[in-house]
């Protein structure tokens, strides 16, 4: 499964990054439009279009988590937007009306930015990640950026880089130096809900393969079960994801997994009834969480995240499963106890980071 634009359009200002040269090398008889400046408001035509720019915002910035939730102190660099695997939940197609993906092609900048970052912040530990406004590995046979990345961040003593993909994109990642700094993620789902909610991306067997390659050449692992999606027999589905999980990947091996049931802006909910009119993921009832997003009642999501953490413990109890932005209340209820009693959420996985 490799994505492949039906037409660039780049702006001449990076025509000469090597970032640039390496698309057009590795793309060839797409069609390019050469611009001054890509317009906001292009049309947008299904993720068909690769659009080219120089980003002139910062490249590392905080994960938007909130306060009133335990938030996992994670960092995001930015290397592009948006995606096209056509996930009916996809929080992308809220924050960019436009379906364009976008790469920034000024690199070098972005490096400088996270190296100065780097030797600045006082924290720590740093948890990158890539995967917040794109997947991490969709366009890396295009762009080659795990091969910028993962030597960097091997380099790095105080720093590990998360790629977060649903895709099985991960060749280029058997022949680079890591150094134990990158963590290769894939969000996991029963086949049935991938099959209906995941239609772009990879199938569960694939995903499990390709972080099995992973764990042969040497990388740790993470998985994160989110969204859980609560449909008619999810105890049976998500039995069979950690079922397949643990008899693809060694435990031993994953750094962390994460679980988070639905939840979206409200505004997304338009977005997703017009584009996805067969989609049942909006059947469930909904309260607004303290984040100002919709989400499951909570001893529903209690329920579900008190069910995978069973199966998950059950099978390697020094797993390490965290919760993402849920409170200290849904923490006890499901898990027994709540990040700050082990240092906080932050402090919990930066233990594992450089384990
Ligand atoms: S893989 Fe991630 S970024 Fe891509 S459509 Fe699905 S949810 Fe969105």
């Amino acid at each position: 499964m490799k994505y492949r634009p039906e037409k660039l359009v780049i702006e001449r200002e990076v025509a000469e990054s090597p970032l640039v040269k390496r698309i057009l090398a590795t793309s060839p008889g797409i069609p390019v439009d050469w611009v001054d400046r890509v317009q906001e408001d292009t049309v947008s035509e299904n993720g068909t279009v690769l659009e080219i720019v120089r980003f002139r915002g910062r490249f590392v910035k905080p994960c938007p988590g909130t306060r009133s939730y335990n938030c996992c102190g994670y960092q995001i660099l930015n290397f592009g937007i948006q995606c096209n695997l056509g996930c009916t939940y996809c929080i992308l197609q809220a924050y960019f009306p436009n379906s364009n993906l976008r790469l920034f092609a000024n690199t070098n900048e972005m490096m400088q930015e996270l190296e100065e970052h780097l030797l600045n912040s006082p924290k720590p530990v740093h948890r990158i990640g890539t995967g917040e406004f794109t997947d991490s590995l969709l366009l890396d046979p295009w762009t080659g950026m795990s091969e910028v990345l993962v030597p960097f961040f091997a380099r790095q003593s105080k720093a590990v880089l998360e790629l977060k993909t649903k895709t099985t994109n991960v060749d280029l990642l058997e022949s680079l130096e890591h150094g134990g700094h990158t963590i290769v993620a894939w969000s996991l789902n029963p086949p049935q809900v991938i099959a209906e909610e995941e239609s772009g991306a990879a199938p569960l067997e694939a995903r499990l393969e390709a972080a099995q390659r992973c764990q042969e050449w040497g990388y740790r692992v993470a998985f994160h079960f989110d969204p859980l999606l609560a449909y008619p027999g999810w105890q049976q589905g998500y039995q069979e994801v950690v079922d397949r999980l643990f008899s693809a990947v060694d435990p031993g091996g994953i750094a962390w997994i994460s679980l988070g049931t639905l939840r979206f802006m409200p505004s997304l909910k338009a977005v997703i009834q017009q584009r996805y009119p067969n989609t049942s993921i909006l059947d469930e009832e909904f309260i607004p969480g303290l984040d100002g997003k919709l989400r499951y009642f909570r001893d529903l999501r209690v329920e579900m995240y008190a069910y995978l953490n069973e199966l998950l413990l059950g099978i390697h109890k020094n797993l390490c499963v965290y919760l993402c932005m849920e409170s200290d209340d849904v923490w006890r209820q499901a898990f027994g106890f709540t990040p700050a009693e082990r240092g906080g959420l932050s402090a919990m996985l930066d233990r594992r980071a450089l384990s």
